[in-house]
């Protein structure tokens, strides 16, 4: 298969991709279409991939499947210490796994780096909890009887993860499912398969048997997600992106009741309470990392920045002047805090947001333009005087779009805020005690940050309630996800 050597800068071992040749090795056998990925800071063409159908998907499903006993069979400690080989392969390539997603994703290099080390976090994680998978007794209501439930791997797992983290939504996803016992047959997006793929080399070097992980690479996720869902071999489906496709999947798991882990879209909250010892400074500090990591592509982001009266001025001034300093540009570049959008969709969708406000009466108080016409890059934007009416309070925008909402009712900020069909990430900044708990129960999402505006970690349950999805990722509960309860019962004791 003619492969494009990709075309990453600054590579110290270049040698990462070798395996990429050998994709069958990795699982799969490959056919004649392929796909290029492209920089998007510079529109450049990356790599050529093979791009695999419904019968690569079927034969890596195949392997998965004749694989997944001999994995369930394996010690706990044979799995967690391949687990860990793992992990410190990917800590030892973390420059080279940074380069890569930085080229192919965009995100500044320092941002890239610590996410490859998220995901090692999430594999050390699991190669702990792999040791920690435990039943339970129940006293019996009889005694000739004696009542027990054990924990067994689900079996072959399915898995589809988005652009915006390419590689710690990898190692969040399938950590936990080989730690448990499952096999998994990876689909990453079509922009950003490159990372995984290097992923997966180190993988097949930690020494992972034949089988147990397998990549599909795919330029349309929708053949290779009707066959994971359809295939009655696997046993589960775990997928992160937008709720619109999480809904699908879901739809066609149906027929045949199949497990679903989803992590979906968000249109995250955040909320300045101006209460008598506010701390503005750490507020705007808050709302700079939770709106403009990753460019605003997380599905995390802030949406909609809800700012108290008594305060809402001093934040605007701080929060613009502070915006206006964030440098845009390739993530190559070290003094670049914002690279580029992902693709022309996204710029279109910034755009039509700003349009949308800036027609209903908000304000642009900087920003609001795409910059130059090579890279697809925007401007950090703020806009002030926002209402729930607007497309940018109701929609995740899923760029550098800040919108500030003022307002005076400290309820009815939380029933604005929870007037949404989402439910996966909140914010708030308060000191009041009293109004910290309240707030913090009455929040109708699964995670919410007092007093911080970052808090993604292996050690937490991550995941969303209403339309934001189904299960949770991280900490002992995303081991759970992966695990089928069996109850047994002796009788005649
Ligand atoms: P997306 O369009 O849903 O794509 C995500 C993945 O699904 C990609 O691998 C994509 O493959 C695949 N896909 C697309 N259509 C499919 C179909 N019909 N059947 C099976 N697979 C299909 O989402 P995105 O735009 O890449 O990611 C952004 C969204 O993800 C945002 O809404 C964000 O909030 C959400 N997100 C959620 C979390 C979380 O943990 N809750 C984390 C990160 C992102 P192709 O690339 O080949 O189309």
């Amino acid at each position: 298969m003619p492969l494009l050597p990709p075309l990453i800068p600054h590579l110290k071992s270049p040698d990462l991709f070798g395996d990429l040749d050998r994709l069958p090795a990795l699982g799969t056998s490959v056919g004649e279409r392929t796909f290029v990925v492209l920089n998007p800071s510079t529109g450049e063409v990356l790599a050529e991939l093979p791009d695999m159908g419904v019968e690569e998907t079927r034969a890596a499903i195949d392997k998965a499947y004749m694989a997944q006993p001999g994995w369930a069979a394996l010690t706990a400690r044979e799995r967690s210490d391949i687990l860990w080989r793992w992990h410190q392969l990917i800590v030892d390539h973390t420059d080279d796994l940074g380069a890569i997603l930085t080229a192919e994703m965009g995100k500044p290099l320092a941002e890239a780096k610590s996410e490859i080390s998220h995901a090692a976090a999430y594999l050390q994680w699991y190669a702990e909890e792999a040791n920690r998978i435990y039943g339970e007794t129940i006293s019996a209501p009889s005694t000739d009887r004696r009542m027990l439930v054990i924990k067994q791997p689900i079996g072959v797992v399915g898995t589809i993860t988005p652009w915006n983290f390419p590689a710690s939504m990898v190692a969040r996803k399938i950590s936990p499912a080989l730690a448990a016992g499952c096999t998994i047959v990876l689909k990453p997006a079509e922009q950003t398969p490159l990372v995984a793929g290097a992923m997966f080399a180190l993988a097949h070097q930690a020494g992972f048997p034949d089988g147990v992980v397998n990549l599909v690479y795919a330029s349309e996720g929708d053949a290779v997600g009707r066959e994971l869902c359809g295939n009655p071999k696997v046993r589960k489906i775990s997928f992160t992106g937008s709720t619109e496709v999480g809904r699908l999947l879901m739809r066609q798991c149906s027929d045949q009741i199949k497990k679903v882990s989803l992590e979906l879209g968000g249109n995250a909250p955040f909320i300045v309470f101006d209460d008598a010892d506010a701390d503005v400074d750490a507020a705007v500090d808050g709302a700079i990392q939770a709106k403009f990591r990753n460019a605003g592509q997380t599905c995390v982001s802030a949406n909609r920045l809800y700012v108290q009266s008594g305060v809402h001025d001093e934040f605007v001034d701080k929060f613009v002047k502070r915006v206006r300093q964030l440098q845009v540009g390739d993530g190559f570049d070290p003094a670049v805090a914002i690279g580029p959008l992902i693709d022309q969709h996204a710029l279109a969708k910034i755009e039509s947001h700003i349009a949308d406000a800036v027609e209903k009466g908000g304000i642009v108080r900087c920003g609001g333009n795409r910059i130059g016409t090579r890279g697809t890059f925007f401007q950090p934007t703020v806009l002030t005087g926002i209402s729930s009416e607007m497309t940018v309070a109701q929609e995740e925008t899923f760029g550098p779009l800040a919108a500030i909402i003022n307002f005076d009712d400290a309820d009815q900020v939380v029933h604005e805020a929870n007037d949404t069909i989402y439910g996966l990430a909140a914010y708030f900044y308060a000191s009041n005690l009293k109004r910290v708990w309240r707030v913090a129960e009455a929040l109708e999402y699964g995670m919410v940050g007092i007093n911080t505006g970052r808090m993604s970690s292996e050690a937490a349950p991550f995941g969303g309630v209403k339309q934001s999805g189904i299960g949770r990722e991280g900490s002992r509960h995303g081991l759970e996800d992966y695990l089928e309860m069996k109850y047994l019962c002796m009788g005649g004791i």
